[in-house]
This record gives C-alpha cells, sequence and structure tokens, in this order.
C-alpha cells in the first residue's frame, strides 16, 4: 500500500479544509475505502478520519421529520424507533444490505459514496475509465452480468451497488453538505449521477465536500404504510442486488394518490422510474396497471451480452414490489 498521511478532525471545518488537497479522502466506517486501497484501486496522499466529529445523531425534526446523521452507523439508523415507523422503507432497504458486522461499522454518508462493484474497477491490471480515465471500459465487451441497463454511456456501464439510497431516492430525502464555500443542500435525485463522458465521477460533489446529514422529510413518512424494499440477488444475504425495487404506494380510498419507484442494480446510480409513478398515479392498483408501469419503467433499457436479463426480472421485481405493496399495512 502506499504511504498515505492521516488527519484526525475533530470539527468540520479542518475536515473539509484538509479534504479540499489533492489526493485526499475522507475515512468513514472504512469498509469501502480501506478495501479499495488494500486492493491498489484507490491511493490517497491523506485520509481524513472524520470518526469524530460530532455527526452521528438521528434526530426528529421539529416540522415532522427525520435527520439521519452522516456517521450514524447503519446498524444504528435501520433500528431507530422513529425512521421504523415512519419510513420503514429505509429501514427495510438498509437491512437488505452486506452484514450485521458491516453495517455496525458502516456509516451513512460512507454508504451513499460507496463505489460500483464492477470486477474490472476493482482490477488494477484492466483499463477502467472509472479507475483510471481515458484507458477503456473493460466490462462492454467482458463479463457484464452485474452491469447496468439504462442510463449507461460508451465508457462505462457500471451499477451502483447501494440498497439504502433506493429508499433515500424514492422518499425525497434532502442531502446536507458543508465544503469549502460553505454549506449547502440538495435534493438526493441531484447527489449521484450518471457516468456520461466522466465516470471517475459518482457523485456531484465539490473536492472535500462533506455529507453532514440525510433528511427525510415529514411528508414523506405518509408512504410508511404501504412500501416495500425488493432485493433480487444470487444468494440470500450477504450479496449485492442484481436488481432492487423501492416501491412506495400513498392511497386515497380505492386510488393511488402518489407512487413512488426506485430501481437499484440497473444504472450507474439510483433509478427513479418516473414513467411508471405517473402511470399508477390516480389509478386503481391491480396487476395489468402494475405491469403497464413496469413496461414502462424498462422502455429505455438496453442489455450487454450478460445482463439482458436484468430488464424481464427488474420489471417482475416492480410488479412484485407493488403487490407486496398494497398489502401492507404497517
Ligand atoms: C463484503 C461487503 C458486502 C457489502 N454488501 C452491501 C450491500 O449488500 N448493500 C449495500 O448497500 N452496501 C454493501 N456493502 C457496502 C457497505 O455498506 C459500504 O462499504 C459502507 O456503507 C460504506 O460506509 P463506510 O462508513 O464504511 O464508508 P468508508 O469506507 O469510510 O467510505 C466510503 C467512501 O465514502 C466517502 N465518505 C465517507 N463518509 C463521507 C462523508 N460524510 N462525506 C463525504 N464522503 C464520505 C469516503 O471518502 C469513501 O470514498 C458491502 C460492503 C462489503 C465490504
Ligand atoms: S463499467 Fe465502468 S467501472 Fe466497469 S470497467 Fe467499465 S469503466 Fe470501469
Amino acid at each position: 500500500m502506499k504511504p498515505f498521511a492521516f488527519t484526525r478532525a475533530t470539527d468540520a471545518d479542518t475536515a473539509v479544509q484538509a479534504a479540499t488537497q489533492p489526493g485526499a479522502r475522507f475515512l468513514a466506517g472504512g469498509t469501502n475505502i480501506v478495501d479499495l486501497m488494500k486492493e491498489g484501486v484507490e491511493a490517497p496522499d491523506r485520509l481524513v478520519d472524520i470518526n469524530r466529529l460530532p455527526l452521528a445523531a438521528i434526530e426528529a425534526q421539529p416540522g415532522g421529520g427525520l435527520r439521519l446523521g452522516a456517521l450514524a452507523r447503519n446498524s444504528d439508523t435501520a433500528n431507530h424507533p422513529v425512521l421504523r415507523t415512519r419510513y420503514p422503507l429505509v429501514a427495510q432497504a438498509i437491512l437488505a444490505g452486506a452484514s450485521g458486522q458491516l453495517r455496525n461499522a458502516a456509516t451513512n454518508g460512507g454508504n451513499l459514496r460507496q463505489r460500483t462493484r464492477c470486477p474490472y474497477f476493482y482490477d488494477v491490471t484492466q483499463p477502467c475509465n472509472k479507475r483510471a480515465p481515458g484507458t477503456g471500459c473493460s466490462a462492454l465487451q467482458g463479463f457484464n452480468r452485474n452491469h447496468a441497463v439504462l442510463g449507461t454511456s460508451a465508457k462505462c456501464i457500471a451499477s451502483y451497488p447501494g440498497d439504502m439510497a433506493q429508499a433515500l431516492h424514492a422518499l425525497d430525502a434532502v442531502v446536507q453538505l458543508q465544503g469549502p464555500s460553505g454549506r449547502r443542500t440538495i435534493p438526493i435525485a441531484q447527489f449521484h449521477r450518471l457516468p456520461g463522458e466522466t465516470p471517475e465521477l459518482d457523485a456531484n460533489l465539490a473536492p472535500g465536500e462533506l455529507i453532514t446529514a440525510i433528511d427525510l422529510p415529514a411528508e414523506s413518512a405518509r408512504f410508511a404504510q404501504r412500501s416495500h424494499y425488493l432485493k433480487v440477488r444470487d444468494r440470500a444475504s450477504y450479496a449485492f442486488a442484481l436488481v432492487s425495487v423501492a416501491a412506495a404506494l400513498d392511497m386515497e380510498g380505492s386510488r393511488i394518490r402518489q407512487a413512488r419507484i426506485c430501481l437499484g442494480g440497473v444504472a450507474h446510480m439510483p433509478w427513479r422510474a418516473r414513467e411508471a409513478e405517473a402511470l399508477l398515479q390516480g389509478a386503481e392498483p391491480g396487476l395489468p396497471l402494475f405491469r403497464q408501469a413496469a413496461d414502462a419503467a424498462l422502455a429505455g433499457a438496453t442489455g450487454f451480452e450478460h445482463n439482458r436479463f436484468k430488464i424481464e426480472l427488474a420489471k417482475r421485481s416492480i410488479v412484485r414490489a407493488l403487490e407486496t405493496t398494497t398489502r401492507s399495512t404497517a
């Protein structure tokens, strides 16, 4: 491993200042960044340990929302009573990920920033535009079973591997950031990004920008009674999603007032299926409607040699998640 400098920050200003230097990276739970360093995928000049920053609280907000500290551990977040009652979709998604031990160490901020599991990204002997811009994309002609079918580019077809973020996107969470130019707030829809011409960038963050918290809006709690996170994977646990669906319905009598669907495992970022959501709005739930919505969600999908199955799998997963959602009574 390449030698690196180490800064243990005790306040956010110091952390941001240190992380703004070229080649610096934050260290939170370390469950992703340390692996990447051991494999030689990332070789930071400086690690900025943020574990002593006061960002681990999970706090109910005066207006009824819930603020998840960036350094709150995934386990503490998933087990928080307010989250479980008002935003059970987020708890389900977190608990579908990794293992108990990993969730005890992993933080909410680090989870949002975790990097793709494309095998060529991890294999430093192979060309990869995300790891080494301009070298090419080995997955295009290689083994691409886990890769994206929506929003890909000629430069990268990697998929986003996380679970929690699908639920956060479905519930219109808001990300609190602190950077060298001060604090700002962005809707989570603007946080992750598609690969385009610059697949080395996973998120729309400035150098040194620190996630301080993730806010769940009060109004998204109306989906609590009918929401479901479905994760389809090769093993029953401890595996990344082939496809996942965060689905939520808000009902008005027998009709759907509003629907939320966000897909995982199919794109470089959590993929909100807004066409499908629009089809569901105002309609009575039922299998034909769910199938129509699933077709709309995947209308723009293009598979590669080993992952075409994901398109049909994603459609069926949407239908199943929506069916489960209509049965929810939490
Ligand atoms: C074997 C294994 C299986 C896994 N399975 C799953 C799974 O099924 N589903 C799933 O969702 N995840 C899974 N994970 C990923 C795991 O959840 C992430 O590694 C973890 O959430 C990252 O959090 P961390 O705090 O450890 O981040 P770190 O490893 O400390 O950091 C990750 C990245 O985030 C940056 N970062 C950290 N905190 C901040 C912040 N506050 N602001 C800005 N940048 C920050 C770091 O600089 C780094 O680039 C798995 C991991 C492993 C090792
Ligand atoms: S899909 Fe993306 S991460 Fe994977 S090899 Fe291609 S450029 Fe690299």
